[in-house]
């Protein structure tokens, strides 16, 4: 499922003032009649974000022999030959570091990846664009979206005088349909903030997520708040041998 990316002002996720299709579905406007995803895969598109798909993966693994291992990081590699591959790993609960032979190493640890340092992959970069904030809650919003559903909505309050610096604007993510949300809070374009200035109270966080929802009578439940670096980062390349 892919619904269109929504623009609400002012002030609310129940207002639109605007609608596009994300890339992946069809695009009326566009020449073709299929969207980019449909186009490059023969797959449909599910929006599954990883709290969801995680545990599906993990027990069909665990289902087919597999050992899987969690809270351990990778450290580094060797390859003593072409088809032998030897990873060393610390296991963050024993606090011990081993190693493990494979034949084939699949990095997908995401952009800081130590793989792709071990590799030396060169990456292109783009200058960063500052910090964001995440803000997941639990808030059922479907009574909001019943009649114009949208899983990402940019959300800006231009009747607000004098906004919390890190809470300029936000784009806000379904995460569940349609009760589980994440408000990517963004300070005023051109507003170079430090991690300090990004930090506020639980309840700023909260208030300022009311004020975006538009509605009091939906009851807002804080999950999680997190900092993160927009940064736009290709690797050169993406396989080395084996890896
Ligand atoms: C706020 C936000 C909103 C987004 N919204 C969307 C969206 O709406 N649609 C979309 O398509 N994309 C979205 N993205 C982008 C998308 O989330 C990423 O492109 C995607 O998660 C990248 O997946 P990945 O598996 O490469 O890396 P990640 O999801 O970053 O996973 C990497 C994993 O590797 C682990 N790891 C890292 N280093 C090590 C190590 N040394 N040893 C062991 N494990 C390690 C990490 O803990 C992590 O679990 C969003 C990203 C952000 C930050």
């Amino acid at each position: 499922m892919l619904e269109p990316c929504k623009f609400c002002s002012p002030s609310t996720i129940s207002s639109a003032e605007g609608r596009i299709e994300m890339s992946g579905r069809s695009d009326p406007c566009a020449n073709t009649s299929q969207g980019d995803y449909e186009v490059a895969s023969p797959c449909n598109h599910v929006d599954l974000p990883q709290t969801l798909l995680e545990p599906v993966l993990t027990k069909r693994a665990i289902h087919n022999g597999w050992k899987l291992r969690f809270d351990t990081k990778f450290l580094r590699m060797t390859r003593p030959s072409r088809d032998v591959i030897i990873s060393e790993v610390f296991d963050d609960v024993s606090k011990k570091t081993y190693k493990i032979q494979s034949r084939y190493l699949f990095g997908c640890d995401g952009a800081r990846s130590q793989v792709v340092r071990e590799l030396g992959i060169p990456l292109i970069k783009k200058p960063g664009q500052g910090l964001a904030l995440n803000v997941l809650v639990r808030a059922d919003m479907s009574r909001l979206l019943a009649h114009r559903t949208g899983n990402l909505h940019w959300v800006f309050r231009p009747e607000d005088m004098h906004p919390p610096p890190w809470g300029w604007a936000a784009v806000v993510r379904m995460v569940r349909v349609w009760d589980e949300w994440m408000f990517i809070f963004l300070p005023a374009p051109g507003a170079d903030l430090t991690a300090d200035a990004m930090e506020a109270s639980d309840e700023e966080y909260l208030a300022r997520v009311r004020e975006f929802i538009g509605d009091d009578s939906i009851s807002v439940e804080l999950l999680h708040v997190s900092k993160w670096w927009i940064n736009e980062v290709v690797a050169e390349y993406y396989s080395d041998g084996n890896v």
